[in-house]
């Protein structure tokens, strides 16, 4: 068999050495990849195997291998990238159909194979979604999230999950025995922010505006103000916008039956000459009016990703002679995996401000109709045992 790369991946070309017999696609590809013996159980988990088509389905467990550890999983959260994957199909770097789905988890070590140290049965974790090789020219740099060989896990939405010998040795973590697993199971989503916001080097006392209330604005209106600045958000959904105010926004722009950001935000904000602008949105019309509403000599973050193959129109000679700062932060970094565990486990970031709806597994191909359809839930905690 060829070196586990991308779980969920399947190899083209590979041939099945071991066949289970197999219902679905899924569980051919499956066969295709993992040699199953038959006394290893069976687990519910989510497949999706392309635009809109998600299903939930009885798998094979997959055996260990040296290095790796089983997870049964206590809880996965719903994520903003899972809904652009449901209605894109794949993602070219994480994952490519049909393949298991979701990658915020954490719950409780079920397995350990013999050659695995470290770790012993009933330890409770939280994994991250991925691990860089740690040898890359990037690595080595410590820019991990460029690593050229990152590892991505998916399979979050399953009773169980196998964490592979890489993931186990850099972004598997312990957590207190009085961390909720829906709070731990932020830390990857909050990593990505963390570094985003570290990248900006806050200062205490300066002025960010964020654009964007989805769970990662709002992450962000949250670590801007306990670096001591004041924030400004601009967003949508009533509920959100309260949060953010909860999480210590003191300024409000509804975008509300609105499209011009800029405008927006100039007509509600007395004072727009925000030291720094925290891009949420993830469209180049955002990418834009960031440059345009930041200060002079100010700091942008592009942390929204936008659609592949679109490109965006900056004015150059604002951007020069205002000298700007732009930064485009994208992933984490193990120091971060473990800087979002620390600020969820002392308390800063608070699960129940972000994980808003809770829904079974079974429920799951619903619950992601509903967030394509425009159901504006912050993070959904999806239930793994009925
Ligand atoms: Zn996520
Ligand atoms: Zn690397």
């Amino acid at each position: 068999m060829g070196k586990l790369r991308t779980i969920g991946r399947t190899q083209p070309g590979q041939l099945p050495r071991y066949f289970v017999p197999s219902t679905t696609p899924y569980q051919l590809a499956l066969a295709v990849r993992f040699r199953v013996p038959e006394d290893l159980g069976r687990l519910k988990a989510a497949i999706l195997y392309g635009r809109e088509q998600l299903a939930v389905e009885d798998i094979p467990e997959q055996p260990l291998a040296p290095g790796e550890v089983r997870v049964r999983i206590e809880a996965a959260l719903t994520c903003g990238t899972d809904l652009k994957v449901y209605r894109r199909g794949y993602h070219a770097r994480m994952l490519i159909p049909p393949c298991v789905f979701g990658h915020e988890l954490a719950g409780v070590v079920s397995e350990v194979h013999p050659k695995t140290s470290g770790w012993e049965i009933g330890a409770r974790v939280v994994a991250a979604n991925s691990a860089p090789c740690g040898e890359c020219t990037w690595c080595r740099g410590n820019q991990e999230y460029l690593c050229s060989d990152l590892l991505f896990l998916n399979g979050a939405y399953a009773e169980s999950i196998v964490i592979p010998k890489r993931l186990v040795e850099k972004n598997l973590h312990r957590l207190r025995p009085e961390t909720p697993f829906h709070a731990a199971a932020l830390t990857e989503p909050l990593a990505c922010v963390v570094q985003g916001i570290s990248d900006l080097k806050l200062v205490s006392g300066e002025s960010v505006l964020v654009l964007g209330s989805g769970p990662i604005g709002l992450m962000a209106v949250a670590l801007a103000k306990h670096a001591g600045c004041s924030v400004a958000l601009a967003g949508r959904g009533e509920g959100r916008l309260a949060l953010g105010q909860r999480l210590g926004a003191s300024i409000l722009v509804d975008m509300a039956g609105r499209e011009d950001l800029e405008a927006a935000v100039r007509e509600q904000v007395p004072d727009t000459r925000f030291d720094v602008v925290f891009e949420a949105v993830g469209k180049p019309s955002a990418w834009e009016a960031s440059v345009r509403l930041v200060r002079r000599g100010g700091r942008v973050n592009f942390f929204g990703g936008c659609p592949s193959g679109t490109t965006v129109n900056l004015d150059t000679t604002l951007v020069h002679y205002s000298a700007l700062t732009l930064f485009a932060s994208f992933h984490h970094t193990p120091t971060m995996i473990r800087r979002a565990l620390g600020l969820i486990e002392d308390g800063i970031i608070r699960a129940d401000d972000f994980v808003d709806g809770e829904a079974p597994l079974s429920k799951l191909p619903e619950l992601f109709r509903q967030l394509a359809g425009g159901n504006r839930a912050v993070k959904t905690r999806i239930r793994l045992r009925e």
